[in-house]
């Protein structure tokens, strides 16, 4: 297999225009990122980042800030004095022409001083609704015209059905081309979740399994603990499904049952993700009814109900969980039911993944039970991949029992782990868009989302449907129920 590993020179030389740079993701997942690029090299001399928001910061007091987010990373003063100096912030409105003008001799000089060769990124870590403002303004006012790469961040979400995500694509690719347009999946970006190609393409014993023929369900599951915190706004518009099915467990399923890429370059890994969104089953109401259940938490363990939190109202029918069976017909993975389950004030935090093979029809040992083979992938808390397998239970017997294997990462190489968005940072900086999410795999993901959504908005609900879980369960009732319809049930609970 053909294998693109970047081996040109480690620094990079870019300008980061990050906008919305006062804002949460910047300070909670950016800078921090940046330090770690730069503590490992990728960012030493040639680099420069440009802050924007609206209020009128001073260079001083932004490094001050990039500094505190960084806190508790630094290992001496000088290193991170030297990091912040490269820090400059400029008060801009997006939706001002006249401040692109002062953004970009502010950007042109730092080219000058920093040596960057005219290489941009602009981040933009700001409401969807700027990001077409934006890209217009970065053309028409010459900050993208430069000698060296423009490229554009953007973050979720993109759009909230198949319509607005078109809308939102055309306006932005009417400045930018599809391959400067790097769209965010922080999943993507996460050491274990790039391991599903690696599990899966490099084990001749995994490969030859990896198919209908073996496998008996996949279930992939993305629970968290906490409620929707400071988000309530935002989440009560958006629900589980658009905020954490159409994105991150997509992506993931399609990771999962892709057919094997020709090769680990952007444009192969494309081509079979796209192949396989295609292949995913739209369903129609009555399938949707079938296959999704939903679900909103009830207060527990001295945690509010959903509809007692800030900024949501008593009555809010917007789902906190869902678990729904897809179906994706391509050639070794027809007929293999994909369970998806994710969900807020769940009993844990954790991101798990479970392959579960078919029990071997032939066993010598008669009528006894026999324990699935499954193979776990632990995405986080602590990384790893367990197999569980039947071996002989120890004495004089002859009898099974059920013997883990189990790989969990070590301290050490836990802490070497890089951090999602310091991968995807990087990628972006190579110009590497195997992580990321092109417009053909958003729009099969809207089209099989909105026929759920839709499904759901025309059923209406009785409002004491909800809260159907308490908090801190791993969701209602109805989601043991739509596995144990088909005879199975949730490996991880
Ligand atoms: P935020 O509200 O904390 O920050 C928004 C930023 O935009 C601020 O810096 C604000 O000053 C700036 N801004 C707003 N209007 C402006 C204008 N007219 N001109 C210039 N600047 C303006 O939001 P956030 O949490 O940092 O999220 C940013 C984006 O990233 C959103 O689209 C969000 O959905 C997405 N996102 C955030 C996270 C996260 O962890 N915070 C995770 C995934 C996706």
């Amino acid at each position: 297999m053909k294998v693109v590993l970047n081996l040109v020179k480690k620094e990079k030389k870019a300008l980061f225009v990050i906008f919305g740079g006062t804002g949460d993701l910047a300070q909670r997942k950016l800078y921090p990122a940046l330090f770690n690029l730069y503590k490992r090299g990728y960012l030493k001399k040639h680099f420069a980042v440009i802050g924007t928001a609206r209020r009128p910061w001073t260079n001083d007091y932004y490094r001050d800030v990039v500094k505190s987010s960084i806190d508790g990373m630094v290992d001496s003063q000088t290193k991170i004095n030297e990091f912040a100096s490269h820090f400059y912030y400029q008060s801009h409105n997006v939706n001002d022409v006249e401040h692109y003008e002062t953004l970009k001799a502010l950007a042109d000089k730092l080219d000058a001083k920093y040596e960057l060769a005219g290489n941009r990124l602009y981040y933009l870590a700001m409401s969807p609704r700027f990001f077409g403002t934006i890209s217009k303004y970065l053309k028409s006012e010459g900050l993208a015209d430069t000698d060296g790469y423009n490229r554009v961040i953007i973050e979720k979400p993109f759009g909230r059905d198949y319509q607005s995500a078109k809308e939102l694509d055309d306006e932005i690719s009417k400045y930018f081309s599809e391959e400067d347009v790097f769209r965010i999946d922080h999943y993507l970006g996460k050491e274990m979740i790039q391991n599903i190609m690696a599990l899966r393409f490099s084990n001749s014993i995994l490969s030859a399994i990896w198919n209908n023929k073996m496998i008996s369900n996949i279930q992939v599951t993305l629970s968290e603990s906490l409620g929707v915190e400071e988000r309530g706004g935002y989440y009560d518009t958006a629900g589980a499904l658009r905020d954490m099915v159409q994105n991150h467990i997509l992506q993931i399923v399609a990771l999962l049952v892709m057919d094997r890429p020709a090769s680990y370059c952007a444009k192969d890994v494309r081509q079979k993700k796209v192949e396989t969104f295609k292949a995913l089953k739209v369903y129609s109401p009555e399938e949707v009814k079938a296959n999704f259940v939903r679900g909103q938490y009830g207060e527990g363990k001295d945690m509010p109900a959903y509809r007692e939190e800030n900024l949501i109202e008593p009555d809010s029918m917007t789902e906190t969980f869902v678990a729904g069976k897809l179906e994706v017909n391509n050639k070794e993975m027809a007929g293999v039911p994909i369970y998806i389950r994710t969900g807020k004030r769940m009993a844990t935090k954790a991101t798990r993944i479970d392959i579960v093979f078919k029990q071997d029809k032939g066993s010598i040992y008669g009528e006894q039970a026999l324990a699935d083979n499954i193979l776990t992938i632990n995405v986080e808390p602590d990384p790893g991949i367990a197999l569980s397998l039947n071996t002989k239970k120890i004495g004089q017997e002859y009898a099974t029992k059920k013997t883990e294997l189990k790989n969990s990462l070590t301290k050490e190489q836990a802490a070497r782990v890089p951090e999602a968005y310091e991968s995807l940072i990087l990628n972006v900086l190579q110009g590497n868009s195997v992580n990321f999410t092109h417009w053909d795999e958003l729009k099969y993901s809207w089209k099989f989302l909105d026929a759920i959504r839709k499904a759901w908005d025309e059923e209406g609900l009785p409002v004491d449907y909800f809260p159907n879980y308490s908090c801190g369960t791993m969701g209602p009732q109805i989601s043991d129920e739509l596995l144990a319809k088909d005879g199975n049930y949730w490996i991880f609970n």
